[in-house]
């Protein structure tokens, strides 16, 4: 039996995306592969509002995490973290010896402007990493606030996680000045793993140019200057099937309508927190709850594990909380292709186990 996901990633992906997974291979030093190319870079500027370039990696979001900081960072990060995903930002810092400052929340608090603020202010920092949507905890930030203040400090460059959002919330690049939005092709873009995908602005580019040891992979002055001398082609050779896949599954979202998108997710979002706040309490404040997965507190202490034992059985999947807050919580995502439906329907299940 097919196990429907509603996990954080990877998330079910459609049996016609899938399939251009097999389209026979071309070269990558062709013109076929540049055109490819540059179809996705045109239509991931949409989906970002941005007319920054976009660059792929062949690697998870993590690859373009730790190669934005590293190519970035010639001062000091600071480092917002409220939860795993901002931890790993900044422990990508200290493996690669970037002098970097966490500044850490407890545990389903969010990011403030006041707190980025605080810090920038010193003048110690020339980078700032923010996740939009910290996927442990099921925050979305509030990155519209925070862009007014990182706007005044026109030297730092602004680095987003967007790994579990971008494609299921609403962000406007340009508008709010990110200098490098991050994300993943496993999450709400509806791909399996594999790619990773950002837009780099080109204050970004010029800092960038001027940072020593940038490494290799990740070095994204390579990758930035690749792309325009070799018309959207990358240095080294990329998952050209992934690319396939995901130049087709833009065409799907587009047909869907990015606005509409993003509709059906916070749809979705409202559905399940109607439903968590019904027979459970959300972890964190509702005003900051993300758009693409709900993190509910277990205040009816169930046996999370068993729950999703059961689930399992009857073909659904859902997360447990992450690190500390493992039994304390559980996840339910509901990003990329899901539909409202099939969230009703796994919840009808889960009443079903729990006799809710
Ligand atoms: C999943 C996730 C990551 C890690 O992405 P990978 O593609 O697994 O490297 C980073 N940040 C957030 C917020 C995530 O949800």
């Amino acid at each position: 039996m097919r196990t429907r996901l509603f996990i954080p990633g990877p998330v079910d992906v459609s049996p016609e995306v899938l399939q251009k997974m097999v389209t026979p291979m071309i070269g990558h030093r062709t013109n076929d592969s540049s055109v490819l190319q540059k179809g996705i870079h045109d239509k991931m500027q949409k989906l970002f509002y941005t007319e920054n370039r976009i660059m792929l990696s062949t690697s998870s979001g993590s690859g373009f995490m730790e190669g934005a900081i590293r190519s970035c960072a010639k001062k000091k990060a600071a480092v917002f973290s409220i939860g795993a995903f901002g931890d790993r930002w900044y422990k990508m810092a200290v493996a690669n010896n970037i002098p970097a400052d966490k500044f850490s929340v407890e545990p389903g608090q969010p990011t403030l402007a006041a707190d980025v603020e605080k810090a920038l202010a010193t003048g110690d920092y020339d980078v700032v990493t923010v996740t939009h949507n910290e996927t442990s905890v099921g925050i979305q930030n509030p990155v519209e606030e925070i862009a007014e203040v990182v706007k005044k400090y026109t030297d730092v460059i602004w680095l987003v996680d967007a790994v579990s959002s971008a494609a299921g919330a609403k962000i406007e690049v340009d508008k709010l000045g990110i200098d490098v939005l991050i994300t993943s092709t496993q999450k709400a873009l509806g791909l399996p793993p594999g790619l990773a995908i950002c837009s780099f602005s080109e204050k970004a580019y010029e800092r960038a140019k001027t940072v020593e040891n940038r490494g290799l992979y990740f070095d994204m002055v390579e990758i930035y200057e690749t792309i325009e001398k070799k018309n959207h082609q990358y240095p080294s050779t990329p998952a050209l099937s992934l690319m396939y896949a995901l130049d087709y599954q833009l065409d799907q979202i587009m047909l869907e309508g990015i606005e509409n998108r993003f509709a059906r997710h916070t749809e979705m979002a409202k559905f399940v927190r109607a439903w968590a706040k019904k027979h459970f309490e959300l972890l964190a404040d509702e005003k900051y709850c993300s758009n693409t997965l709900t993190t509910i507190k277990n205040t009816r202490d169930i046996s999370v594990k068993d729950l999703n034992k059961r689930l399992a059985m009857r073909g659904y999947a859902i997360s447990n909380g992450y690190g500390s807050l493992k039994e304390k919580t559980f996840r339910i995502a509901h990003m990329a292709d899901t539909t409202i439906q099939q969230v009703k329907a796994l919840l009808v299940e889960i009443e079903d186990i729990l006799g809710l």
